[in-house]
């Protein structure tokens, strides 16, 4: 099999004032060659190329954590991050390649992709996390779970609204949201502003920015918590998409 990532050490240092050590840089390798193996079996991507798997994958997953293109300070202590709907481990496995110090647990409601993503977690030595079979709305519930975590990181999962009643619950007081958005609009931040009242966050940050090889158009939402969410959020299962805040 000749699908080799490409390095692209310049736009990781341009972008985000970073580049990967040779062992990251393996570790990408082999999480591409892993998920182009269970695509076989399982719908993981539909983004197999070398090019754009580095861009809309691995760059676009650790553009989210690199607000205004710096890493987050915490990422690089013990912070406790989720990554909610993770699929085939986007961003939350890039995530641990990169960030070795913080602990992260990789949630997904699908058996499945779990099972995929523990095999990854072995195969990539990645021992600072772990994976959590559930759905965001029950686990948001959770004793365990809720107002545990310093960052949640939550991409292509639902609407912005759905994808904030699902994280803000399981913030700690003063944890960081992030939500993946493709476009955006200003009537957009409107209304998420009042959805995130409910749920005792404020919108923080809207950073728009283009992918580094297609300029194609990116946002990435930074929700910060400021209060306790009320305990009637997240909703039963399916409502928050249903009736959307
Ligand atoms: N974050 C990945 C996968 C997106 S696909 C990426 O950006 O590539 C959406 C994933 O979210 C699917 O794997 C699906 O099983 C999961 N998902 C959808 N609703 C969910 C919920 N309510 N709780 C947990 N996982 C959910």
């Amino acid at each position: 099999m000749t699908n080799l990532l490409p390095k692209m050490a310049e736009i990781w240092q341009q972008t985000l004032n970073w580049q990967p050590t040779a062992q990251q840089q393996a570790q990408f390798q082999r999480l591409y060659e892993l998920i182009l193996e269970g695509n076989r079996q399982l719908n993981l991507t539909r983004i197999t190329d070398p090019q754009e798997f580095w861009e809309k994958h691995l760059w676009d997953s650790l553009r989210g954590i690199a607000p205004q293109g710096q890493f987050i300070p915490s990422l690089q202590e013990a912070a406790s991050v989720i990554d909610i709907g993770t699929g085939a481990g986007f961003p939350g496995v890039l995530v641990a390649i990169t960030a070795p110090n913080c602990k992260i647990t990789l949630m997904d409601s699908t058996r499945k992709k779990i099972t995929f993503i523990d095999n990854i977690l072995t195969e990539l030595a990645l021992i600072n996390a772990k994976t959590l079979v559930g759905r965001a709305e029950e686990i948001g519930q959770q004793p365990q779970h809720r107002q545990a975590y310093d960052i949640a990181l939550i991409r292509a999962v639902g609407t912005a609204s759905v994808c904030a009643e699902y994280a803000l619950p399981l913030l700690k007081r003063s944890g960081l949201a992030i939500i993946y958005r493709g476009n955006w609009t200003e009537e957009e931040t409107t209304v998420l502003q009042n959805t995130v009242n409910q749920l005792g966050g404020v919108i923080e940050l809207i950073e728009k920015f283009t992918t580094p090889l297609s300029d194609s158009i990116r946002h990435c939402l930074y929700l910060r918590k400021v209060a306790n969410t009320p305990a009637n959020f997240p909703r039963a299962v399916g409502v928050p998409s249903q009736k959307p805040l």
